[in-house]
């Protein structure tokens, strides 16, 4: 899907932070971040929803998530991390290519993002 950011960064077509990678999924970096560290983690290939990803690349990606966590959190030395999916436009999701939110938390940062 051309005009899809995210596989844009994935294709390599537009640059993107990227902090890991593994044969179907890339993380990198958010443009706008909501605390310093804040990560995607996506499948390489276009998918809008959390239930239309297939079941073996799902578990790929929940991998990596879960992978990175602790990385992320010891990169920016945070307390704790928010790990979330905006599934759908009602729910928030801007971009329209399932993505994994890591967001680095830190004691008395304020409340959930
Ligand atoms: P959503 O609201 O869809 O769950 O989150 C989309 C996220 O993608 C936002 O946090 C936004 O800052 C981030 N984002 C949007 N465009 C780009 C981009 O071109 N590059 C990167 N690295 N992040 C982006
Ligand atoms: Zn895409």
């Amino acid at each position: 899907m051309s005009d899809c950011i995210f596989c844009a960064i994935a294709s390599g077509d537009i640059p993107g932070r990227i902090v890991h990678e593994t044969e179907h999924t890339l993380a990198f970096l958010d443009v706008n971040p909501l605390a310093p560290g804040h990560t995607l983690v996506i499948p390489k290939d276009h998918y809008a929803r959390l239930d239309e990803v297939p079941a073996d690349l799902s578990e790929e990606l929940f991998g990596a998530v879960s992978d990175l966590v602790p990385r992320v959190e010891d990169a920016v030395d945070a307390d704790a991390t928010n790990v979330g999916i905006n599934n759908g436009p009602a729910a928030g999701q801007e971009v329209d290519h399932v993505h994994v939110h890591i967001v680095p938390r830190f004691e008395g940062d304020g409340g959930a993002p």
